[in-house]
């Protein structure tokens, strides 16, 4: 008999969630408090960078990534061929640019290591970086290229995660008010034999129903993007001030704060000031610009800052897949396809043991 699926949560790892389970043949529901993709999944600049994501060690962190990464062609082209809907994936690599000669070093020490994982990444002197990036400024030092890391258009990832979901049968709760208590397994429609609990930065709110502890914690990012008629980015550019990512509307999208802010998801002037100073500084042609557009999102944070992968009841009934911090875009179709993995019990020992770090039985029950 198919197995029916109630997945808690329409954001990015709750649609992919949804849409691996339901190309496996299980009978989906899923059910979003609010807008789908309305809280971090639309405001995130939609980054794939493990690389420069994870400077010190090849740890299972780092593997989880890069092996989303991997992933990424195979998944956007059944996402598009599902949905008939675009997702923007730019393989557009990116530049890691320092300021100074002292950080020649350890970017060299980073690359040595990332490269027996084919990063591919090259150091690229400031000559051969204006021809690269000719819109930076001149100060650099230089940059680490790493042609490897891409990125899309996380709204519109969003929406085809759900238009392909619809085409393949999953039933969407959007605005489906408090989502709790009271109503999880009880009411009709929103139940299942199997629950995935994907609600971000909120899984919290699972604690007392399910009797554990869920060491989740909103970290707010603030964000913004400028008009940039003329396309002046090609890459994905990193700095240790801020990141700069041009989209295909000619926009280029400048992030991001990480602050404590509980669940407020307004923009403050210092946060977007530090944003604006930062452009002015990297990008001339932006020189006094005001950002165009700015907004927030709530990262969902864990205590050790890894992801919650697994299932939460003994008889793997309940499954979490929440706590993505910084890297829910990239971690999307890994998760999604552990996640399909443990509801049809077929996660090879080799798998096992890559997810046990992520584990969400690793904090102690209440
Ligand atoms: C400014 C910013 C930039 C970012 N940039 C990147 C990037 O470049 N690359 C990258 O990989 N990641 C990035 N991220 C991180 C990424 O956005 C998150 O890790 C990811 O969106 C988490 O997805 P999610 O589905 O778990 O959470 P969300 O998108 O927050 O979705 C959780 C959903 O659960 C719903 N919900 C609330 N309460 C309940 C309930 N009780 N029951 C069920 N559902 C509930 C919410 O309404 C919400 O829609 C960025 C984040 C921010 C804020």
């Amino acid at each position: 008999m198919t197995q029916s699926v109630l997945v808690l949560g329409g954001g990015i790892i709750g649609l992919s969630c949804a849409f691996e389970a339901a190309r496996r043949g299980f009978k989906v529901t899923l059910a979003e408090p609010g807008k789908l993709g309305g809280q971090a999944s639309g405001a995130a600049a939609g980054m794939l960078a493990p690389f420069t994501e994870n400077g010190e060690q090849p740890d299972s962190f780092f593997r989880l990534c890069l092996s989303s990464l991997k992933l990424y062609p195979e998944w956007v082209r059944a996402v598009e061929e599902c949905s008939g809907l675009a997702v923007e994936w730019e393989q557009s690599g990116s530049l890691n640019v320092f300021q100074h000669e002292a950080d020649v070093l350890p970017a060299e020490g980073r690359m040595r290591w990332q490269n027996d994982w084919g990063a591919r990444a090259e150091l690229v002197d400031p000559a051969a970086l204006r021809k690269l990036e000719p819109g930076l400024s001149h100060e650099a030092a230089g940059a680490v290229f790493i042609p490897e890391e891409s990125h899309v258009y996380a709204p519109k990832l969003v929406d085809a995660l759900a238009a392909a979901c619809r085409r393949l049968g999953v039933t969407i709760l959007e605005h489906a008010g408090e989502i709790g208590a009271i109503n999880v397994g009880l009411a009709n429609p929103i139940r299942g034999d199997r629950v995935v609990i994907c609600s971000g930065a909120w899984t919290t709110s699972y604690e007392d129903i399910l009797g554990i502890s869920i060491p989740i914690h909103p970290i707010r990012g603030q964000i913004c993007s400028f008009d940039s008629p003329e396309g002046i980015l090609r890459h994905m550019v990193f700095s240790s001030q801020a990141y700069w990512v041009g989209k295909r509307n000619g926009r280029i999208v400048c992030g991001a704060s990480e602050d404590v802010a509980g669940y407020e998801t307004a923009v403050t002037d210092k946060g977007i000031g530090r944003l604006t100073r930062a452009t002015d500084r990297w990008l001339p042609r932006l020189q006094g610009i005001k950002p165009a557009h700015s907004w927030a999102g709530l990262r969902p944070a864990t205590r050790d800052g890894l992801p919650l992968i697994g299932p939460i009841t003994r008889d793997g009934e309940w499954i979490m897949a929440a706590g993505h911090y910084r890297n829910g875009i990239l971690l999307s179709p890994v998760t999604a396809h552990l996640v399909a993995d443990m509801l049809e019990g077929s996660l090879d020992a080799k798998r096992q043991a890559a997810v046990a770090p992520f584990a969400p039985g690793r904090f102690t029950s209440r």
